[in-house]
């Protein structure tokens, strides 16, 4: 992975963690209780319950992959960052922007499931 690449990645994480941090924001609301006074009608406060549940999922999945990007911008530095650890071949950028955590490539991690199945 050449310095340009890095650099363009490092835009490409900082980028993202600063939409992560958009959606968290407004998840936090959107998952805050409801309040016992809210004037709502009974299945209002049913459906206002279910959109809570929801919202607090998609929290948690957003609080990771921002932790992903993170880490994914922590170890940017490191020689051996973007490269399949399998076949020490670089990662596309889109794989790393799409899942921050991947270590291996695509046709790597297809082997690897391949193995696992014949098990
Ligand atoms: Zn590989």
């Amino acid at each position: 992975m050449t310095n340009e690449d890095k650099a363009h990645l490092k835009k490409l994480l900082e980028q993202e963690i600063a939409a992560a941090d958009q959606t968290i924001e407004r998840l936090k609301e959107a998952s805050q209780a409801v309040a016992p006074d809210n004037a709502l009608g009974r299945l209002t406060r049913m459906e206002t319950m279910g959109d809570q549940q929801m919202s607090k999922a998609k929290l948690s999945k957003m609080q990771q992959r921002r932790l992903e990007l993170k880490n994914a911008l922590g170890k940017l530095p490191n020689p051996s960052f973007g490269l399949c650890n399998a076949c020490k071949n670089p990662l596309p950028v889109e794989r790393l922007l799409a899942v921050p955590e991947a270590c291996v490539c695509v046709p790597c991690l297809n082997k690897l499931q391949k193995k696992i199945q014949k098990r």
